[in-house]
């Protein structure tokens, strides 16, 4: 039997118009390079507000159908995190079109070769980047209309100012037609193996996913909150929070080009800033800075009630050192670009308190799936694993806001039909407890195959990083004729900390590992090569290394 209930579709536009009409006077802070009396480049903080923003969003929505962008048509952005990309993710699905939101790290070539492959009509480019528009106008024919985000110094030949062009537009008054299932955003993976494949977000999906990452024991966001995504709004829409944002009228506070620690405690100070999210090497900057400034005797005063952590582990002493200097609490977060993000979140049940070696030991894991995410381990043959808390296998997750195929039908491999349903394997090897508490053990290329048995290299860089002199730890496999391959772990060591001897970190990881789990090797290096959405190049490491293996240096 059907339903008596209505079908109403869930679309962007509904959250335009909250944005717009409950939300009108909240605020919205971006930090924008200015400079100052000297010419030195500057922070300066732009105060807008949803109601204003929405405006411009529907001027955007206007000037874009008038330029002859059809709905289904991508629009391109290379911007950071500010007002005017929000105007973007507003504005954009509002006339149909699909907010397709490039990742300024990349190399020229690969920017190219993704607008190429998305097929991008309109490129919105913040002027910071304004470097890149003859690569673009020479090698991305798609592209018919350029347009700069913020004022240039030197107007460009065929590209358009943005302020300039929304204003010469009145804001959209009616909405085109549009099915919830039709396609709004856009993202490519990053890209680690092959060229980098896209994903599609619905209407559906993003409002979806905007309604589950709000609540208490999700991202906990709310008309109250001050939220600043650090995570930028270039990777997996800033883990959905601009969305979330608008829908229940936070306030937003973006950090523009910046993610230095002193920058970013002093805005958050100055916007009260209740909620943030970010990469573990973002916190381990703004770690470094509050301790700073408690040493120096003036410690920040920060009303934040939750750091959400995600992207990559969150090493369980980060989450630790947090709290016990400066009770902050850590919350991770687990996603990836086919999930929207928000997969899990690290939420303690009632009876296990935060600050307790239990409570750290599970805020370290990934956590909980959030409702109708669901998440299964898969084994080498095929079979559902247990959640046992200890069996490792291959994460499988099905839900609504899951991607059921990538753009132009590309890596089918990743998507399973196991009994008539479909399934999404993620790439990540982890474990799952009978609590639903999910735990990252690897990536499947990244894990270490030693003797037939898999080392977790997570594990290893966690428990590393707890030591004092080790600032980060990355921990890779080398192949080995005996076992296959055997753990190499690369260290970045504290500023001035004295370099500890291969027997020092072996007694140090030797509690915690079965003794064939620990590294057969230390190196030192000076960083770690990092990717551009912020994770450890472990390819790049492998490749540095494995020429010393192969050349017999001795790096036992
Ligand atoms: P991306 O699509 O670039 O967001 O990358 C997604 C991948 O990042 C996931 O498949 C995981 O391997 C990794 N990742 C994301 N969040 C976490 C986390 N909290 N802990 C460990 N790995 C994570």
């Amino acid at each position: 039997m059907k339903s008596t209930m209505m079908d109403v579709p869930l679309l962007i536009p509904e959250i335009v118009e909250r944005a717009r009409n409950f939300f009108a006077e909240r605020e919205i802070v971006s930090l924008v390079a200015g400079k100052n009396e000297q010419g030195q480049p500057v922070a300066q903080t732009h105060r807008t507000t949803y109601g204003e923003v929405a405006g411009r969003a529907l001027r955007l929505a206007r000037a874009l159908t008038a330029a002859g962008v059809q709905p289904g048509a991508r629009v391109a952005t290379l911007a950071v995190n500010s007002y005017r990309h929000l105007e973007a993710y507003l504005g954009v699905p509002s006339m149909g079109g699909v907010l397709h939101t490039v990742n300024i790290r990349l190399h020229p070539d690969q920017v190219c070769w993704i607008i190429n492959d998305a097929e991008d009509q309109v490129l919105l480019i913040e002027n910071l980047f304004a470097g890149m528009i003859p690569t673009i106008q020479a090698g991305c024919p798609s592209v018919k209309k350029i347009v700069v985000l913020g004022p240039l110094p030197v107007p460009i030949e065929g590209v358009d100012d943005y302020d300039t062009w929304i204003m010469q537009h009145e804001p959209q008054t009616r909405y085109p037609e549009i099915q919830e299932t039709d396609a709004a955003g856009m993202c490519y993976t990053s890209g680690t193996t092959g060229n980098p494949k896209a994903v599609t977000y619905s209407h559906r999906s993003t409002i979806l996913h905007s309604l589950a990452s709000a609540p208490k024991d999700a991202l906990n966001v709310g008309q109250s909150d001050a939220v600043l995504p650090i995570v930028p709004m270039f990777h997996v829409n800033a883990w959905g929070l601009p969305y979330t944002c608008s829908l229940y009228g936070a306030k937003l506070v973006f950090a523009g080009a910046f993610s230095d620690g002193p920058t970013l405690a002093k805005l958050m100070q100055d916007e009260q800033v209740t909620i943030t999210a970010g990469v573990p090497t973002i916190w381990m900057g703004l770690l470094a800075e509050l301790d700073r400034a408690r040493e120096a005797g003036a410690p920040y005063r920060l009303p934040l009630e939750r750091l959400v952590v995600g992207g990559s582990a969150a090493p369980e002493a980060l989450i630790r050192a947090f709290w016990e200097r400066h009770q902050l609490k850590l919350a991770q977060a687990w996603g990836m670009t086919e999930t929207h993000p928000l997969g899990t979140v690290s939420v303690l049940p009632p009876d296990v308190g935060f600050g307790s070696d239990e409570g750290f030991t599970l805020a370290a894991k990934q956590g909980v799936a959030v409702p109708t995410v669901q998440l299964e381990l898969l084994s080498d043959d095929g079979e559902l694993l247990p959640h046992d808390g200890k069996t490792m296998g291959r994460l499988i997750a099905r839900g609504p806001w899951i991607a059921g195929s990538y753009f132009k039908g590309t890596g089918q491999s990743n998507f399973l039909d196991i009994g008539g349903q479909q399934w999404f394997d993620t790439g990540d090897i982890a474990t799952l407890d009978a609590r639903g508490f999910m735990h990252i053990q690897d990536r499947a290329k990244d894990l270490i195959k030693s003797g037939g048995e898999w080392i977790s290299s997570v594990d290893l860089e966690n428990a590393l990083m707890a030591h004092p002199t080790v600032l980060q730890a990355a921990v890779i496999a080398m192949p080995d004729p005996k076992w296959d391959e055997r753990p190499l772990a690369v260290l970045v060591l504290r500023p001035g900390a004295p370099q500890p001897s291969h027997a020092e970190l072996t007694e140090f990881l030797a509690p915690k590992f079965a003794k064939w789990w620990l590294p057969d090797a230390y190196e030192v290096v000076e960083a770690i090569p990092i990717g551009a959405t912020g994770k450890f190049l472990k390819r790049e490491l492998r490749d540095q290394f494995s020429e010393k293996v192969a050349g017999g240096t001795a790096v036992r």
